[in-house]
């Protein structure tokens, strides 16, 4: 059955709905699945070249599954949330290895897979599948919670329950796939945190928060914890040839598997660091402290450039660390800051300038 606000929805859709994005073509499970997750906290503009690059790289689940985390990583840097890019690779080494290379179509077995939380399996049964599954995004939560005036942050069970129970009821059982892109669409594109265009909205004459004029109201918000705050010293170990040291993370924590320079607490003195791995420091460059701000704490980032007074010794550095010319980038997942800061020495560096350049 549909009911009057998925009507209205869906003729909404049929006249403003997205329907040229890149994962809305050639529908395979595959794609919708890897549009899903890296739509997670992000925004569609940003996705689609990410995207793209997937695709072309790992057509089917099975290239995904069989390439290294490194290549997946690499291929992910600046998306964020990198937990996101792991879970992926699981995922899809899962399904080739426990589903014969077949995603599942129901909600329940998709949800059991890493990555997948209830809302995507949802989008994937109702867009890939074109089954009836509801949906609960952040955008979808948006909508219902102030068409329905559900009061609550929606990390709270309760008003959880409550959002699912309004998206069930309002999912249609024909046309779903049509209904979850259109409540995406409705949520991004006009139901918007700050600026909600009530005016040109398909179920504005319902909606409780318009009339009362409470939209901002809702949905609640995350009762505010301050963070903690920690520090640390990132160190930009340099080779006499201008090579800069980097190190893998463990596959857990924060940065989990991709590349960063090595960390110092600070209380630990950088040149008594240096001179006991590398020999007696040529010099010491204290860069301005910044702030990177993770969900859960504050990091106080101070760079030091350390330049070494001598070639290290490279089979000491062999497994989870290498020494990365900036100006012949390798493919390894690198984090965000240690992106930017290695583009700044990139730009700063004349000393490993490429060979050819240099002659
Ligand atoms: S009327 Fe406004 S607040 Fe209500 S659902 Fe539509 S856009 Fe959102």
């Amino acid at each position: 059955m549909t009911d009057a606000f998925a009507a209205a929805v869906l003729r909404w859709f049929d006249e403003h709905g997205r329907k040229h994005l890149p994962w809305q073509q050639n529908i395979t499970p595959y794609r919708v699945w890897l549009s899903e997750i890296m739509l997670q906290q992000t925004q569609v503009t940003t996705v689609i070249p990410y995207f793209e690059r997937f695709t072309n790289a790992f057509p089917c689940v099975q290239d995904l599954a069989a390439a290294p985390l490194d290549e997946v990583l690499h291929l992910w840097t600046g998306l964020g949330y990198y937990a996101r890019a792991r879970n992926l690779h699981k995922c899809a080494q899962q399904v080739v290895d426990e589903h014969c290379g077949a995603f599942p179509e129901t909600v329940e077995a998709l949800a059991a897979l890493p990555g997948i939380g209830e809302s995507t399996a949802g989008a994937i049964v109702s867009i890939a599948f074109k089954k009836h599954a509801a949906i609960l995004d952040g955008n979808v939560k948006r909508v219902l919670a102030r068409y329905h005036a559900i009061a609550g942050w929606p990390g709270q069970s309760g008003t959880l329950k409550a959002l699912w129970e309004k998206a069930r009821l309002h999912t249609p059982e024909q046309r779903c796939n049509h209904y979850t892109q259109a409540m995406m669409d409705l949520g991004s594109m006009l139901c918007t945190r700050t600026r909600p265009a009530c005016e040109s909205c398909p179920v504005g004459d319902g909606c409780v928060a318009r009339a009362t004029g409470q939209q901002l109201a809702y949905p609640g918000k995350k009762p505010k914890k301050d963070k903690p705050v920690k520090a640390t010293y990132l160190l930009m170990l340099r080779s006499p040839a201008g090579e800069l040291l980097l190190e893998q993370r463990a596959a857990t924590g924060i940065w989990g598997g991709l590349w960063s320079f090595p960390e110092l607490a600070l209380e630990q003195k950088v040149a008594e660091f240096c001179t006991t791995r590398y020999g007696e420091p040529g010099t010491i460059e204290y860069w301005d402290s910044y702030r990177h701000t993770f969900s859960h704490y504050h990091l106080d980032i101070t760079p030091v450039l350390v330049q070494l007074g001598r070639e290290p010794d490279r089979v000491m550095e062999a497994g989870g660390a290498l020494w990365y010319n900036v100006h012949q980038p390798e493919n390894v997942g690198l984090a965000a800051p240690v992106k930017r800061l290695l583009e700044s020495l990139a730009r700063l560096d004349p000393l490993s300038a490429r060979p050819e350049e240099s002659l």
